[in-house]
C-alpha cells in the first residue's frame, strides 16, 4: 500500500539531517578561531602573509593542498561505492 505523503515530522527530519551535513561541511571549510602560527598537521610555520590572507589557518600550503586531494579522492571513493551497490 503506497502512502502518497509523509508525515511533517518525517520531512522535518530529513530536512534537519541535510541541514546538520550542510553545517558539517560549510565548519569543514571555513576557518575558525585564530591563525595558528605553526601547521596542526606537521607543525611547520605558516607563513604570516597566509595567515593574514585566511583568517584562522590552522594547516600549512603542503597539508591544506594534502587534505583538498584526499576529500576528493575519498568523495569519488564513496560515489562509486554506492552505485556499485545499487547495482547489485
Ligand atoms: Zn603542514
Amino acid at each position: 500500500m503506497a502512502v502518497g505523503w509523509v508525515r511533517d515530522g518525517a520531512v522535518q527530519d530529513q530536512i534537519d539531517a541535510s541541514l546538520q551535513d550542510a553545517v558539517k561541511l560549510a565548519r569543514d571549510r571555513l576557518p575558525r578561531g585564530e591563525s595558528l602560527t605553526h601547521c596542526i598537521e606537521c607543525g611547520n610555520n605558516i607563513a604570516e602573509a597566509r595567515r593574514k590572507a585566511i583568517p584562522g589557518v590552522c594547516l600549512c600550503v603542503e597539508c591544506q593542498t594534502e587534505r583538498e586531494t584526499r576529500q576528493t579522492a575519498s568523495s569519488g571513493y564513496n560515489r562509486r561505492g554506492s552505485k556499485g551497490s545499487q547495482m547489485k
